[in-house]
């Protein structure tokens, strides 16, 4: 994205934060997503996927049929990843795929506030709070160098926000200690820090598994190799010898697998150690699913 620097200067500045700041810029990005579907995954995908819709860091999207679906599954990840690249950070940590015949046309009324935030913006309770005049001078403070017609508009945003800041904290919320998003009910971080967390574990499992394949879950927990503090290393540790097949399998896919790749995805899959398995056996293995592949490329 190209940014105008030399024009508009101290709203080119404020505006990314704000937006960021007040988490408006999250259904903008997505939005743009849907129009600019074609654009991040290419043509031959967008004809048969969509964007439905984005929450709590989860992208959902419409596929037309299973064989896309399987299509799309494989390469989940190198998907992840153009897309978070689009929105320009880390806003997608999963995608769920669903079957939909309906490829549904994409208009700006499709834009949908945050659930939370809608009920909260209504919530008389907000409206009538009334904030002291320390923070009326601090907003009005902080907005004095955006031009004219915004100012009003930013200002009033920026009192509701401190309104829901003031009305929460009276209720008894309380805000994530890592990053002071808003906790509910009896979380002990935000979700989004969870999922940061989360990827931390997978990618010390991933370390561990990648030198040892072969490691049962058994053997996994006896050696040590749970993460410091990792509680559902059961369910991670699956995952990720999930994700390292799916990987490898990837790599035969799109035809871009090495003899040591084949290797990995024997041991992956037999759970063997090197000794065990024979040349003979990778090179079956890997050639079932050269063949698979190129039966379900003819298909298309
Ligand atoms: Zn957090």
């Amino acid at each position: 994205m190209e940014k105008k620097q030399n024009e508009l200067k101290p709203i080119g500045d404020l505006l990314p934060k704000l937006l960021k700041e007040y988490k408006l810029d999250i259904p903008l990005k997505i939005m743009k997503l849907k129009t600019e579907w074609a654009q991040v995954v290419g043509e031959k995908i967008a004809s048969f996927s969509y964007v439905q819709h984005y929450n709590k860091s989860i992208l959902y999207i419409g596929v037309l049929n299973s064989v896309w679906m399987q299509h799309l599954f494989i390469q989940k990840k190198s998907l992840i990843f153009k897309i978070n690249d689009f929105l320009g950070g880390t806003f997608v940590y999963d995608l769920c795929f669903k079957r939909s015949g309906i490829k549904k046309n994409i208009s700006s009324s499709t834009i949908q506030p945050v659930e939370e935030d809608k009920k909260m913006e209504y919530d008389s309770s907000i409206k009538d709070y009334v904030l002291s005049s320390q923070t009326i001078a601090k907003i009005k403070k902080d907005t004095e160098t955006i031009i004219s017609p915004l100012r009003r508009q930013w200002r009033n945003i920026l009192v509701l926000q401190e309104k829901k800041k003031q009305v929460l904290l009276q209720e008894g919320k309380k805000t994530c200690p890592i990053c002071g998003n808003w906790l509910e009910n009896k979380e002990k971080i935000c979700l989004l820090c969870q999922l940061k967390k989360r990827s931390e574990y997978k990618r010390e499992i991933r370390q561990c598994l990648q030198l040892m394949p072969w490691l049962s879950l058994e053997e996994f927990v006896e050696q040590g190799h749970i993460p410091k503090g990792c509680e559902n290393y059961i369910e991670l540790y699956r995952e990720v010898r999930r994700d390292c097949i799916y990987h490898y399998m990837e790599k035969i896919y799109l035809n871009v697998d090495t003899l040591e790749d084949n290797m990995m995805l024997a041991l992956f899959i037999t759970q063997s150690k090197p000794y065990e398995i024979t040349d003979e056996f990778i090179e079956r293995l890997t050639k079932k699913y050269h063949m698979r592949n190129n039966k379900n490329k003819k298909k298309r």
